[in-house]
């Protein structure tokens, strides 16, 4: 079959990865892809988030499948008008993305469902909410209302703070996407990322994951797009992830189809789990990134059949075929990330590194200049490996960060700290 993937990060390059692995893909074509994705598939230059543009060049591409890998085409209806002109899609429709475009839409679709999350109200007015902080104190979360590539979100730890952000977010920071403001009660715990395929109806659970989203060793410094993560979660025990599933997943899923907007792609779930309890901290309508890395080097070839019955409505069916193993990335950044930093830096030494069923350096932020592999965003490698443990996952992993001559570039030396309690 002929495969168009959407997007140009690391995720979809462990996606191509993930794609070409399976003999069922003839053709991949990945818009606009990145230069490690270059390597392995063709790419082409699209307007992704331009339905009519993706349509025209599926159908003339005889694309049987289209996977989109980031949140914007999702935000922008390309799902939508894919499948009105009649093609399979992984991805859900606008509709149902909202999940991750409005916290409001979310919050209220979880009290429709009963499920867990934190307590919380909506403001408009900025006086409205300062007072609503007042009387509820601090610690506290002001989250704007609509996509703000992960900005949006201020964990308030005094009155003073959760003000100051209120007064940014609706004075207009964030545009469109600060008009509202959502203030959410502080949940403690342990957070963990839960992935599960959805066709509408059914659910079929495919892995799960932490990342690291800050940018320092010991979680230190600013938040980062991800600096970092690993397969499975520890937190997420076989209770957990039941309780999960019938507290929370099937509940929201099954709430959506009700409402005539069913969702159909991957769910992110984001979980606070207390005393084995999870709550929900959000929903995204895509894979994250780098997450997307270690649960495609865990799935391998079947990522593809899996994808494929998601699109056709038949994970009723479809089982996922588990192996016991572990898979740890680290993301190597430009240097200031996630501050100003350059691009055009040579990075060499890849090609020692053979991409193999167990390690792939998978690629953000690159381009070919010349011939010579740059840096050309702020995360910009995501080096990926499998272990039978998450030890030895973690060393073949940092073995390779190792053996990449990029001296502008740096890394986290503490990935997997949480679940290796080191
Ligand atoms: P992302 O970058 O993942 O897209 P986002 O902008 O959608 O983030 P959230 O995931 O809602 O934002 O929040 C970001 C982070 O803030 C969470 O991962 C969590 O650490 C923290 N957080 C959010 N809500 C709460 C809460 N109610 N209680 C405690 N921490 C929270």
């Amino acid at each position: 079959m002929n495969i168009l993937i959407l997007g140009g990060g690391g995720r979809e390059h462990a996606l191509a990865w993930a794609a070409l692995q399976n003999p069922r893909c003839d053709r991949l074509i990945v818009a606009p892809g990145n230069a490690g994705i270059a390597g392995i598939a063709e790419t082409a230059r699209l307007d992704i988030e331009d339905g009519a543009a993706v349509a025209q060049f599926a159908g003339e591409n005889a694309v049987d499948l289209v996977i989109i890998g980031p949140e914007a085409p999702l935000a922008a209806g390309v799902a939508d008008r894919l499948r009105d002109a009649g093609l399979l899609v992984f991805g859900p429709n606008r509709a149902a993305a909202m999940l991750e475009t409005s916290k409001t839409f979310t919050k209220e679709i979880c009290d429709a469902a009963g499920a867990p999350t934190a307590g919380w109200a909506r403001f408009e007015d900025a006086g409205a909410a300062r007072a609503h902080v007042g009387a509820t104190g601090a610690p506290i979360v002001v989250k704007a209302d609509g996509l703000a590539a992960g900005k949006g979100v201020v964990v308030a730890e005094t009155v003073a703070q959760a003000h100051a952000a209120i007064d940014d977010m609706l004075g207009g920071a964030f545009g469109a996407a600060g008009a509202s403001v959502v203030i959410e009660e502080f949940m403690t715990g342990e957070e963990a990322s839960f992935f599960v395929l959805v066709d509408g109806e059914d659910v079929l659970p495919i892995g799960t994951a932490q990342d690291h989203k800050r940018v320092g060793d010991g979680d230190t410094g600013p938040n980062t797009g991800g600096m970092g993560a690993y397969s499975p979660a520890p937190v997420m025990t076989d209770a957990v992830t039941e309780a999960a599933l019938t507290r929370i997943v099937r509940p929201v899923v099954a709430e959506l189809a009700r409402r005539g907007t069913p969702y159909s792609g991957v769910l992110y779930v984001g979980l606070m789990i207390e005393v084995g309890q999870p709550r929900l901290v959000e929903f995204n309508a895509r894979f994250g990134d780098p997450e997307c890395q270690v649960l495609m080097m865990r799935l391998g070839a079947q990522a593809l059949d899996l994808m494929l019955a998601c699109a056709e409505g038949r994970l009723a069916d479809a089982r996922v075929n588990w192996a016991d193993d572990h898979a740890l990335t680290v993301v190597m950044a430009a240097e200031g990330y996630p501050g100003s930093y350059e691009k055009g830096s040579a990075i060499r030494g890849l090609e020692a590194l053979t991409g193999t069923s167990s390690q792939m350096v998978f690629h953000a932020g690159t381009a070919l200049v010349d011939g010579q592999l740059v840096a050309n965003g702020g995360r910009v490698l995501s080096v990926t490996a499998r272990g039978d443990d998450l030890l030895q996952a973690r060393s073949r992993a940092y073995a390779m960060c190792e053996a990449v001559d990029w001296p502008e570039g740096f890394f986290r030396s503490d990935i997997g700290w949480r679940a290796l309690g080191d």
